[in-house]
């Protein structure tokens, strides 16, 4: 198995000055840094938006999940723009739906229920990428 399989690139919107963006952000650092460390790389939209060319391979070489805060979808449409895979597009907005009890706040720093929100999406998020780790796992198995 190679060192990218099984593994996920996480791309957060940036969405500096909205709740839902800060929501983004946070619920990527809760998944990549704490809950899947192991099967994810989180990737800074800005790096995309700058040109990096070495963030640009990662992304082309390793499905992505998308987080996004509203209907600009600025990470999903840059992912596509620097020629990765959306294999999974999250949204803010969505969450909130689901959890209307979870109304995110404040900007430099998240209320309670904005912090919450993110766990729960990075959550849901970590479900999706055991999934996808666990159908290349059986891949590599088909192929050995
Ligand atoms: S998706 Fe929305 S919140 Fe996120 S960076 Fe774009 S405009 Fe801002």
């Amino acid at each position: 198995m190679s060192k990218d399989q099984g593994r996920v690139v996480v791309v957060p919107c940036s969405g500096i000055g909205k709740p839902s963006g800060s929501v983004s952000r946070e619920a990527a650092y809760e998944l990549c840094e704490s809950l899947r460390p192991q099967n994810t790389e989180l990737v800074a939209l800005s790096k995309l938006v700058l040109g990096d060319a070495a963030t640009h391979e990662t992304v082309a070489r390793t499905p992505c999940v998308a987080i996004d805060g509203c209907q600009q979808m600025c990470a999903s449409k840059m992912v596509k723009k620097s020629g990765g895979t959306v294999i999974h597009a999250v949204a803010v907005l969505d969450a909130f739906r689901r959890h209307r009890e979870l109304k995110a706040e404040g900007i430099a720093e998240l209320n309670d229920a904005g912090r919450k929100l993110a766990r729960v999406m990075a959550q849901e998020m970590a479900d999706t990428v055991d999934a996808i780790a666990s159908a290349e796992a059986a891949k590599g198995e088909s192929h050995a």
